[in-house]
């Protein structure tokens, strides 16, 4: 076996016991859910302050038994990173090899050591992150897809390669981010997969991803919010002639008359979920456009700028997660950073699962102006990849202040002026390739003010014309 192929067999077999699993829990009903929570969380305490050198002194005076998470103090990522040898609770595993694993692209989708998955994320703290899932939560995250989201999510369920559809990401593609690295790691485990999906990078222009989409003629589109929107544009204007029957977003926030937008332009269910490269499948949209929270798995506690309780119906500062799945990195307490807000309202759909509504990031579609003055939408999230993967820079804005001018600030990792000079370099070949070459960039080095608690900030969007006017 090659060192970076998954075992078919055993990822089957963990599959199919967490499939049946989390498929009983959703009948059983709140006080199943609840004592599952219990016993996983227990597991999980006992297991991390035994084999985690990081957290064992990170919660050195919180009690030794009966230990509950209120009495642990929350954690960070930026800290995780700095003693990531001691937070991972399998020698093996180090921040050397992990390293040198998500450099080279060509892994993408393979597994590390035969038995990790590694998803690598700069988040929207500026802070990159290396975050590593043993078997059982990769099992987990398939299982929760395959067994909550029914026939919206057939690319997580083993039994459907009968289904017919044919599946289009488009994603940051040059990196080992959790997106693309799913979708390999899925392509490789299931042959009839492979033959039915195709992954398109975000960063190529709008038109090539249009072209592209119209040859391959998906079922089912996923991608990030602004990309759906994006293309229900060029739907409108009769640039894209795709029928889907299933449109997917996760990773942005969607406005609700964003959302009416996309569904009017394809005549399709949009369909969401929300999570992150620390649990891939927090929660899922339901038939009636709530989110679900996989409580059983994970658990979320919005907090107040002081880490104190929110209570249902206010929206938090920031949240802590706590996932139950993944034993070889622990992640207890986790700052995610976005706001949540806990419904005290069940859902209409009766699903046991309480529904949570997410504000993350709010980034903006750029409208710049070509040469000859035709308008050419340019996606945040092609932006940002572009600029992180050309320079390895993570604190930056990025500001359009005409029609073809953006500013970009910037609060450099490396010397100031080669830094500067890097973005301002990266960004103009990106931009060239959209068929916006000379477009006026002017980069600002200085200090970027972030969110006090979450350490989140802002990244990329239009400065209104006539707003001071
Ligand atoms: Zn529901």
């Amino acid at each position: 076996m090659h060192p970076g192929e998954w075992s078919f067999l055993d990822s089957m077999w963990r599959w199919a016991s967490f499939a049946t699993d989390a498929g009983w829990t959703q009948a059983a009903g709140r006080v199943a859910i609840e004592r599952l929570r219990h016993e996983r969380l227990a597991r999980l305490l006992a297991w991390t302050r035994r084999h985690s050198r990081f957290y064992a002194a990170h919660w050195g005076a919180a009690p030794r038994h009966d230990l509950r998470l209120a009495d642990l103090p929350p954690v960070h990522k930026a800290a995780l990173m700095a003693r990531f040898d001691e937070w991972v609770t399998d020698a093996a595993v180090t921040r050397k090899g992990v390293e040198a694993f998500t450099r080279d692209l060509g892994r993408i989708g393979e597994s590390f050591l035969g038995r990790y998955a590694v998803f690598s994320s700069s988040g929207t703290t500026g802070v990159p992150g290396l975050i590593v899932h043993d078997a059982d939560a990769l099992a987990v995250y398939d299982a929760l897809g395959a067994t909550r989201l029914g026939a919206l999510a057939p690319a997580w369920n083993w039994n459907q390669p009968l289904s017919g559809h044919r599946y289009a990401l488009i994603a940051a593609t040059e990196g080992h981010f959790a997106g693309i690295v799913s979708w390999e790691r899925l392509r490789a485990l299931h042959p009839w997969f492979e033959a039915n999906a195709r992954v398109f990078p975000v960063t190529a222009p709008i038109r090539e991803i249009c072209d592209e989409l119209e040859r391959f003629k998906p079922t089912v589109v996923a991608s990030y919010a602004t990309v759906l929107r994006a293309l229900a544009h060029e739907k409108d204007a009769g640039r894209l002639a795709i029928t889907p029957s299933v449109l997917w977003y996760g990773g942005e926030w969607l406005a609700p008359i964003a959302r009416d937008h996309i569904e009017r332009a394809f005549g399709c269910r949009v369909a969401g979920d929300y999570g992150a490269s620390e649990f891939l499948n927090i929660a899922f949209e339901c038939p009636r456009g709530s989110l679900h929270l996989n409580d059983d798995w994970v658990v979320l506690e919005p907090v107040d700028a002081d880490y104190r309780p929110v209570g249902p119906d206010t929206p938090s500062a920031s949240v802590l997660l706590t996932n139950l799945a993944n034993h070889v990195q622990p992640l207890v307490r986790y700052e995610l950073g976005d706001s949540v807000t806990l419904a005290s309202k069940p859902c209409g759909c009766g699903s046991p699962f309480p529904v949570i509504r997410v504000d993350g990031r709010r980034d903006e579609i750029l409208r710049l102006d070509d040469a000859r003055g035709r308008d050419v939408p340019v996606m945040p999230m092609a932006l940002c990849t572009a600029v992180e993967e050309g320079t390895g820079e993570h604190r930056f804005q990025v500001v359009q202040t005409g029609p073809r001018a953006l500013r970009v600030r910037l609060e450099p990792h490396r010397r100031g002026r080669e830094a500067a000079a890097g973005v301002k370099d990266a960004l103009a070949r990106f931009l060239a390739r959209q068929g916006l070459a000379g477009i006026s960039i002017r980069v600002e080095t200085g200090v970027i003010a972030a969110h006090p608690v979450s350490g989140k900030f802002r990244q990329v969007w239009r400065e209104k014309e006539r707003a001071s006017a």
